[in-house]
């Protein structure tokens, strides 16, 4: 997703219909340990919600069909105490509802067999999770808007992104709301009585998602196709629809930006594989980010389409996240990073296929900038266990810097070992979860290389390289040193360096060279100097994350 976001849009815009309490459940109380659910995998959410004409009271029917493992006899559904259960089966047998402290606790004692079916009946006025609106004309919009685990204010789910599973829904509302959501429309019919016309919509998710991603949008939507020139597999059938939704004020504004929507999806699928999903769509929505990568249907901020400021970078940083973080999930929140930096990355590799190298690199040297001026940088690492406040992770933790390591890592295993690493990862991965090391092994079978070092210090460490670094030339042998000190308190990085050396007649020379993981060190440069040179640079580039001083 991209932070951003504001009071302006939502005071601009919006009647918000009711604010989340301050202590609003779904960050800091939950514990995001590897196993949400020892011995429960949900495999399918089958989800009918019925929408009112106005306002945010819903009904709810939800059938959540899971393996369990032998002995297992509860299974706990996240959903917070505002809803009201009006029943509960276990493979169609009614059991009592027990429902308190944000958990529906169903017992599966008298089921039979690894395969149970859940039905839980409920109903309420939501208050987040589902974003229900007004805006200024008076027209009523409901989205799905669940990171990281508000997905249970609106639905009984294993509210975790370690259990992904497929999802069908079933909405019903008053006619004229269009409802987009995630997979493959299924249709439309008509189901209203004499008095009053609804309308019955059903999408089917088949690949598994997390439920931070399972979502709906509703409202009076437009449709707007988007070319599907995009199509780079052999097989005409595997071309990926897209389309945008949005209030139908800004049809005409369309392709505008979204112009780039084909040519992103082609490049991102030369680069790492197939499109995960079904179709993609980018919609208007209430999203409280810029834009959020719910699989196949990208929500973005509302006024983003009010105020013509989407930008092709957004789409593409959202267009990454269907590979990274939708098809991939990090199985724990500690390592978000395989999202957000992925998506910061690709965002500026499409950079570089679409506006040149200069470009690119323009804009890599603004997000060293970022990182290096950074305090959360300094002071936690990137894969930050210790953080239970999840939407403290959307930092320049998880994001510019995240995106900055893969960055140094392609450039220091190269294009080839880097891209093959990452497509194998993709492969092997694909609509499963994935931790950090997951990816450290892809990326040293296709480079050769141990790369624990590497992920350790700019993963597992706050902070950056910091390295003071003299010189010395030495006359009768020709050569110069280095002498390189690094802080011991947080230990000290192997890093490739490049020298570039100046001669007193002005010729410059670039010489590579490896800092040695010591406090300290000393490094000869190679090749012969016969005379002292008049100055050297160090990092000449900037491509590293580091501040380099002098002892
Ligand atoms: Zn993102």
């Amino acid at each position: 997703m991209t932070r951003m976001l504001s009071a302006t849009r939502i005071a601009a815009l919006l009647v918000i219909l009711a604010l989340a309490p301050a202590s609003a459940q779904g960050t800091g109380g939950t514990v995001a340990t590897l196993g949400y659910q020892p011995g429960i995998d949900v495999r399918d959410y089958d989800i009918r919600i019925e929408l009112p004409d106005t306002g945010a009271f819903i009904r709810g029917d939800v059938t959540v069909t899971a393996r369990r493992a032998a002995g297992v006899s509860t299974l706990l559904l996240d959903l917070v105490d505002a809803l009201t259960v009006r029943g509960i089966e276990v493979n169609g047998r009614a059991v009592g509802p027990v429902h308190a402290n944000g958990k529906v606790e169903v017992p599966l004692g008298g089921a039979t067999g690894d395969s149970v079916s859940v039905r839980v009946r409920y109903d309420g006025r939501v208050t987040d999770g589902l974003v229900v609106l007004k805006d200024a004309q008076g027209r009523w919009t409901w989205f799905g808007d669940n990171w990281p685990d508000r997905a249970r204010q609106w639905l009984p789910t294993v509210d975790h992104p370690s259990d992904k599973a497929t999802v069908s829904w079933t909405v019903r509302a008053p006619v004229n709301r269009t409802i987009v959501a995630n997979g493959t429309l299924l249709g439309v019919r008509d189901v209203g009585g004499p008095r009053e016309r609804r309308s019955e919509t059903r999408w089917r998710e088949a690949l598994p998602i997390p439920t931070y991603l399972m979502v709906i949008g509703a409202g009076p939507l437009v449709n707007v196709p988007l070319a599907t020139t995009g199509c780079t597999q052999p097989d005409p059938a595997r071309c990926l629809p897209q389309s945008v939704y949005v209030m139908p004020e800004h049809r005409e504004w369309l392709p505008g930006p979204f112009a780039a929507a084909a040519p992103i999806v082609s490049y991102f699928e030369t680069l790492v594989g197939p499109f995960p999903y079904e179709k993609l769509a980018h919609v208007q929505s209430a999203t409280r980010f810029g834009g959020m990568e719910n699989a196949s249907a990208i929500f973005y901020a509302y006024d983003l389409f009010t105020t013509r400021r989407m930008s092709v970078g957004l789409i593409a940083h959202e267009t990454a996240h269907q590979w990274f973080g939708d098809a991939v999930t990090e199985r724990e929140w500690a390592h978000l990073w395989l999202s957000e930096g992925f998506a910061t990355y690709f965002a500026a590799l499409w950079t570089r296929k679409a506006s040149g190298d200069s470009a690119f690199r323009a804009e890599m040297a603004r997000i060293r900038t970022q990182v290096l001026a950074d305090s959360v940088v300094a002071s936690r690492p990137v894969i930050d266990t210790a953080q239970t406040n999840y939407l403290a992770l959307l930092n320049a933790n998880s994001y510019q810097k995240g995106g900055y390591v893969l960055y140094m890592l392609n450039q220091q295993i190269g294009d080839s070992a880097f891209f093959r690493g990452v497509r194998s990862y993709q492969a092997r991965f694909r609509h499963g979860t994935a931790l950090s090391d997951d990816l450290r092994l892809e990326l040293e079978r296709s480079s050769g290389r141990p790369l624990g070092p590497f992920f350790d210090q700019w993963l597992r460490r706050p902070g950056v390289v910091q390295p003071n670094i003299g010189w010395a030339h030495d006359a009768a042998t020709g050569t110069i040193s280095l002498l390189v000190l690094q802080d011991s308190v947080r230990g000290a990085y192997e890093v490739p360096l490049t020298v570039r050396v100046t001669e007193r007649s002005g010729a410059q020379r670039r010489v590579d060279v490896v800092v040695p993981a010591d406090a300290r060190a000393t490094v000869t440069l190679p090749g012969r100097f016969d005379s002292a040179p008049a100055s050297l640079d160090f990092d000449p580039e900037q491509v590293l994350l580091a501040r380099i001083g002098r002892p």
